[in-house]
Parts: C-alpha cells; structure tokens; sequence
C-alpha cells in the first residue's frame, strides 16, 4: 500500500518450487490454503518444476497436472501454466466434479455469481423519481443483489442532442442468472416502469443496460458484452468511476477511462 498499490491489484504468488528441499515444497501446496488468510487471489507456477520430476521422472506434464489440481482445492484461484490444451481439459474435469459433488451435497458454490456492472438512465417524468425505482426494484430482484449503487446524475443528451437532459446511475451487482437471463430481467424491468417498446436513441422513461458481465466477451443477436459505446459515454463512465474506479473492462481501467473523458464529463454532475 505504501508504494501505492491497490489491494485489489495484488496476487500472491507463495513460490512454490523454490524450497530448498523438494519437502518444502509439497509442505507449501498442502497448506495453500493457510495463505487465504491474506485476502488476496493465489497464483501458483508450478508447471514442470523439478520437484515433480523427482517425484514423477519424465512424466512431468501428468506430475504437474495433478500438482495443479492439488493446489486449486487447496485454495489457488490463478495457475501459471505452460501447457494450456492440457490443463484446460484437466480443469474442465476437476470443474464438473466439485460443481456436481456440490450439487449432490447441496452446497451452494460461493463464489458462482458474476459481478455485473449496469447502467441506468431516463429522460422523462419525474426522471430521479423513476431510477431511484428501478434501483430498488433490481436490488429486489431474485438472483441479483445489489453490491453498489452511485449518486445519480444530471447529463446532457448524448448521440441526438435535441432532447431533454438525462439522469444516470450506475450499480454493481452479483448475480447468478446468465447474461442473456439478466438481459431479459432488465428489460422487462424497463416495461414494467413504463417504457413503451421502441423507444430507442430518443426520450425514455427509463434504460438499463448491462455494461460488463465479469470478462465476458459475448457478441449475440441480442446482447454485446462489454457494452460497446462504454468508451465514449462520460454519462456511464463517471458514475461507474465512482463506485468501480479500479475495475478493468476490455484491459481499460475504469477511472482512467472516465479521466480520459473529461470534456464530456463536465456534462456530468451530480444531481443530490
Ligand atoms: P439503447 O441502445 O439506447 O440502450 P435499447 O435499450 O432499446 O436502446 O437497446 C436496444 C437493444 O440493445 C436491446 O434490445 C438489447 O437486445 C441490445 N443490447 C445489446 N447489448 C446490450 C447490453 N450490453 N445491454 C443492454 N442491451 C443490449
Ligand atoms: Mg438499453
């Protein structure tokens, strides 16, 4: 923190395979889990050590296959790899099995849900009114919960200018519902506040669209992922910045995306 790292940008990496004897190394994956206690992701490289060649001789890619999955239950969250086809189908294995084991068991998957980033706006009626509405009626919402929510905002028309100004918000949430499953939400959402279909560019009583869906890419007839205009809207860029200024999008951090809008982002003030 001293250096001016965010806490959110640090990966631990224990170094896994530099023990000085092969012991310290098997010691440090079986007791991954005790460095969880540091809040951070753990990141383990141990893709074709020699420790698992002493253990395994020439068959260092299933050595290092098993090592992987070892450390994954045991807490790791990020893998350092050389052999991708090989550690994709191992992962897709070990992925089915704890998600059906968890299944049988009943257990719910922790950490399942993605974080989604979604973008509000209106321009008609009682405008503040009517996204302090849809904010709590999406924070109500089965399967999404509402992590952050930003100040809401008075902005200029953007793209056809000859219209009323907009407010803006935008809100984190986690959901467990799939991307095309939250498009439908929100979009009934918008019908059930009173947005006549067709309304497109122009005045509507209310819009949400769903910025980011964790990293998803995703180009369907129905849904693009990251919301492509993101870059050039100052009217989602700042109030995202407010609540997600570290979060990256398409490599781009948000807040330095939001900076980098600045004359637009005058016509972005808060309106309480
Ligand atoms: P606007 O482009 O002004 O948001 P609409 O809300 O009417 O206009 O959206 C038009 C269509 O854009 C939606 O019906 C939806 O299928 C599509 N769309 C594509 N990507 C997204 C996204 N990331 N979020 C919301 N809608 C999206
Ligand atoms: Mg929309």
């Amino acid at each position: 923190a001293r250096a001016g790292v965010a806490f959110n940008r640090i990966l631990l990496d224990p170094g896994v395979g530099f023990g000085k004897t092969p012991e310290q190394n098997h010691v440090c994956i079986w007791n991954l889990d005790r460095f969880r206690a540091f809040g951070c992701p753990i990141l383990v490289g141990l893709s074709r050590k020699s420790f698992i060649g002493r253990i395994v001789g020439d068959q260092r890619l299933m050595g290092t296959l098993a090592a992987d999955m070892i450390a994954l239950l045991r807490g790791a969250s990020v893998l350092r790899i050389h052999d991708v086809i090989e550690n994709r189908v191992a992962l897709d294995i070990f992925k089915t099995l704890s998600a059906s084991a968890r299944a049988a068991l009943g257990e719910p998957r922790p950490d399942a849900r993605a974080n989604v980033a979604l973008a509000l706006g209106g321009n008609v009626g009682d405008k503040a009114g009517t996204l302090r509405r849809a904010l709590r009626a999406l924070g109500g919402e089965p399967g999404i919960e509402l992590t952050a929510v930003s100040c809401l905002y008075r902005t200029a028309p953007w793209g056809k200018t000859d219209q009323d100004w907009f407010v803006n918000a935008c809100a984190l949430a986690r959901t467990d519902l799939a991307p095309e499953a939250l498009l439908d939400r929100v979009k009934a959402l918008e019908v059930e506040l009173g947005r006549k279909p067709g309304e497109r560019w122009g005045p509507r009583v209310i819009d949400i669209d769903i910025i980011a869906y964790d990293d998803v890419v995703l180009t369907s007839g129905r849904l693009t992922l990251p919301h492509p205009e993101l870059f050039n809207r100052a009217f989602v860029l700042v109030p995202l910045a407010e609540i997600a200024p570290e979060r990256l999008i398409a490599g781009r951090r948000v807040g330095e995306a939001a900076a980098s809008l600045r004359a637009e982002a005058s016509d972005v003030v808060t309106l309480d």
